[in-house]
């Protein structure tokens, strides 16, 4: 269909979604894809669940917005109460958005205000790693390592330092696991030292990159060693979990997994589901008091933010993850889903690495070292052909990892189903790869 909108690719015929059930979605076409990749790594509790849209036609029926500067609601209310209570440690108050984006630019103005609050408004430094991305937003792209999505307005953001990506696939220190230092956490270090510590306001990082990377974990004692480096120079450190963040990497956050409290933590995406707008920023008592007790303000606020009706969407989400105990399941279905994905890369004689944590995984084509094989755009492709829905991911010059990232509601025969449709678009672009490098050679 020909669009009056601006789509990523201008000029582009895409198809055209009308339906969506459980993990598959249907196109104008009547044609049906499997979603391997809950959209953009969002629709966790998977398409059409009629609990959520039983909480919609109940909250449009009582009341949808009221404006911050006059109310307060009682889903907002309920919904902070519940994520606060999740949360690691004491992060103990929320900030409600309609994005991640606008999330992550809630936290580093909150981040900026901490400092300026108790004394030190010379911190204004924001260090981010290579390769991150952290949201759209000016604010959001200027935090992010991202090339590719920078590239526009790379002119007119700020120069903030970058730490190294922590990476065990493509280590930037040329290190194995067996000789792995946690050079990666040290750069952090040195990035702040670099700048002075006294000018350093925050770290930003995901707990396991999404889909910038590739669904990459870092080494183990990496998020502890980054918790005690910000400690050590106190810095604030941001968690950015918009896609780790409830559920997805089998545990409620991606900082669980070694048991670390950030000062601000970011989430979005799985919050809602998909079912509304809807992103917040946990503050540790720490970063509230400060506020509290210095100028009693915050003045940002979208003017959507905590609108009842997307807080009655969060509500009824965060129950239907409790009840059917999502990030369980993401930890039970990942290991099954990675096989299957490596068993059919192994029949193919395909050296690829797959790799994440739960049910929040990649597969990466590219080679160490090497020129680009089999790229991240042909199997979106071949895939989408198939019936698969997945998601393109890493960096420059050109991507080649595909994010397989299915609602954590995916039933064990719909996951099976996914590998076979994942054998079948692989064996759409072998062929193509390899024409294509005969060619080169000849
Ligand atoms: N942070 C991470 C890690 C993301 O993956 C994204 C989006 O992909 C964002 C922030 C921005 O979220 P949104 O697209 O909802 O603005």
């Amino acid at each position: 269909m020909s669009t009056r909108m601006l789509y990523p690719e201008l000029g582009r015929e895409y198809p055209v979604a009308v339906r969506a059930k459980g993990s598959y979605v249907y196109d104008a076409e009547g044609k049906s894809y499997l979603d391997g990749c809950s959209g953009a790594i969002v629709v966790n509790i998977g398409h059409g669940v009629p609990e959520i849209a039983e909480a919609i036609r109940a909250q449009v029926e009582k009341i949808t917005f009221v404006t911050r500067l006059q109310f307060t609601n009682p889903q907002a209310e309920r919904l902070a109460a519940e994520l606060t209570a999740l949360a690691p440690g004491d992060l103990g108050h929320v900030f409600f958005t309609n994005s991640g984006s606008e999330a992550i630019e809630a936290a580093m103005r909150l981040a900026f205000q901490y400092w300026q609050e108790t004394g030190r408004p010379e911190r204004t430094v924001m260090i981010s790693r290579d390769g991150s991305y952290h949201g759209a937003t000016l604010g959001a792209i200027g935090l992010s390592g991202h090339p590719n999505r920078r590239h526009t307005v790379r002119a007119v953001l700020p120069a903030w330092p970058r730490a190294a990506a922590a990476n065990c696939y493509s280590c930037p220190f040329g290190l194995t696991r067996s000789t792995c230092g946690l050079d990666c956490a040290r750069s952090i270090e040195d990035a702040i030292l670099a700048a002075g510590p006294e000018r350093v306001a925050a770290v930003v990082i995901e707990p396991v990159v999404g889909a910038s990377g590739g669904a990459v974990p870092p080494p183990p004692g990496y998020l502890r060693e980054v918790a005690a480096i910000c400690r050590r120079h106190d810095v604030l450190l941001i968690a950015d979990e918009v896609i780790t963040g409830l559920g997805r990497t089998g545990h409620w956050f991606g900082c669980d997994e070694e048991g670390i409290v950030p000062d601000l933590l970011v989430l979005g995406k799985g919050l809602s589901a998909g079912y509304a707008p809807l992103g917040a920023v946990l503050l540790r008592d720490r970063v509230h008091d400060a506020i509290g007790a210095g100028s009693g303000q915050f003045s940002l606020g979208h003017t959507y933010a905590a609108n009842p009706l997307s807080a009655a969407v969060g509500l009824a989400v965060l129950r239907y993850v409790r009840e059917h105990d999502l990030p369980a399941r993401a930890r039970e279905l990942g290991p099954r889903l990675a096989a299957g994905l490596r068993r059919v890369l192994r029949a193919r004689g395909i050296q690829a690495d797959v790799r994440g944590r739960g049910l929040l995984l990649a597969v990466d084509f590219s080679r160490p070292g090497e020129e680009p094989g089999i790229t991240a755009a042909e199997v979106v492709r071949a895939a989408r052909d198939a019936g698969l829905l997945l998601y393109p991911a890493g960096v420059t010059p050109v991507p080649q990892a595909v994010m397989v990232a299915p609602p954590l509601t995916i039933t064990v025969a719909e996951l099976d189903r996914l590998v076979d449709l994942f054998a079948t678009a692989l064996d759409t672009v072998r062929p193509r790869v390899a024409a294509s490098l005969e060619g080169a050679l000849r």
